[in-house]
């Protein structure tokens, strides 16, 4: 080691804009900035459409087994203690099984990596993945998540485009074509966020997946998800993907262990009542959703959401008078009627607009009266 040379290096964290401009317009940032601008002096309480999280409406409570199983987890006092990289036993156990169901083949616990909630599920897999020249492919619309962490561990980014007059399918002449020996992965989101399209199961063959528990229970603030390695024929293992993922974990943080405590029980014991009732009230939502929609001409939804808890619509802004963009809408929308929708251009789609639709029906209905109070004032004369 010489210790008398001076590097020349220019550090510049701002240099790679691409980072820069992924990470400045992450949902979390975006809405941050949308919340900012409500008016104080507004005395109506504010409605978000934004959020992802619909676990504070009393009709999205999680279950009372989810409730029941951690505090049992924490009062065993067996889970107070570290846990293993790859997440103990039982646990990965207990998610096996549960997957294992809607497979032709059964996972092992092995294949599982329990992770904090999903969004670690992608940091593990895009930083195990990472190598010089690797290219991911990445939907258009999509989850800024996987564009931060390309973005950091400098995987180029090539994007596809979701066709909203086919029910948000992959465009495959496209991703064929971008494609290449450097393609390290491609990601699909289902059910779609921020579409709320549905794949059929010949769409999909992941060979990795990645979940949580966050949405389906409606624990988003329990953190804990995971990465699946559906690997029956060695492939990933040949080419050193497993020894990757298990490495970067060895490194990386745990979920708490008494929520891997709490999942056997979580998964085994939950009754097919408490998602149906899940699933009928955001039918209900996003039937509001749409019928609502069709009263106000500046925006359009090409495709009626068939799972999620999400709808992308168009905004038509040659309908309106003095807005620039879906940004200009949504920043102008919070300031007047203290109502916040999260602007396309956050999930990769100008112009657009994410409407989360999992929410008490009442409050999505004065959330869209709120909205067609804004139309009527901002349309364009005839
Ligand atoms: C919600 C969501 C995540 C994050 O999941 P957590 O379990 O809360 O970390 C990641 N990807 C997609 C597509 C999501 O909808």
């Amino acid at each position: 080691m010489e210790n008398n040379t001076t590097t020349t290096t220019k550090w510049n964290f701002k240099e790679n804009e691409k980072l820069v401009t992924a990470l400045g317009l992450t949902v979390r940032s975006v809405l941050n900035n949308l919340t900012s601008c409500i008016d104080p002096a507004d005395t109506r309480f504010v409605i978000s459409l934004g959020h992802g999280d619909p676990s504070a409406f009393p009709c999205f409570r999680t279950t009372p087994i989810a409730e029941d199983a951690i505090a049992d987890a924490i009062r065993s006092a067996k889970f107070n203690g570290y846990s293993s990289n790859v997440g103990i036993l039982p646990a990965r156990r207990a998610v096996a099984e549960n997957l294992s169901q809607d497979l032709p083949y059964k996972l092992s616990p092995d294949d599982i990596y329990l992770t904090s909630g999903c969004g670690q599920a992608i940091e593990v897999i895009l930083n195990a993945l990472a190598r010089p020249n690797a290219n991911i492919l990445l939907p258009t619309p999509g989850f800024p998540c996987y564009e931060a962490w390309a973005g950091f561990t400098q995987i180029e980014m090539r994007h596809f485009n979701l066709l909203p007059e086919k029910e948000w399918e992959v465009d495959l002449n496209e991703v064929e074509s971008l494609a290449d020996d450097n393609t390290v992965a491609m990601v699909i989101i289902n059910p779609g966020n921020p579409c709320g399209n549905v794949y059929t199961e010949q769409h999909l063959n992941p060979v990795i997946t990645l979940g949580s528990i966050s949405k389906r229970w409606i624990v988003p603030g329990c953190r804990l998800g995971w990465l699946v390695t559906n690997d029956p024929n060695g492939i990933l293992k040949e080419h050193g993907v497993i020894d990757s993922i298990a490495g970067y974990l060895n490194i990386s943080s745990d979920p708490a262990t008494f929520i891997q405590g709490a999942i056997p029980q979580i998964l085994e014991k939950t009754k097919d009542d408490f998602f149906s009732k899940t699933v009928n009230m955001l039918r209900e939502d996003a039937d509001i959703c749409c019928d609502r929609i069709k009263d106000i001409p500046c925006i359009t939804c090409p495709s009626k959401p068939q799972g999620s808890m999400f709808a992308m619509v168009k905004l038509h802004l040659n309908l309106l008078e003095d807005i620039e963009d879906d940004l200009d809408f949504c920043t102008k929308l919070a300031k007047e009627e203290s109502l916040i929708i999260l602007p396309g251009v956050a999930v990769g789609l100008k112009n657009w607009l994410r409407i989360t639709f999992a929410c008490e029906p009442s409050y999505l209905e004065d959330g869209f009266q709120r909205l067609n109070a804004f139309y009527q004032r901002r349309a364009k004369k005839q």
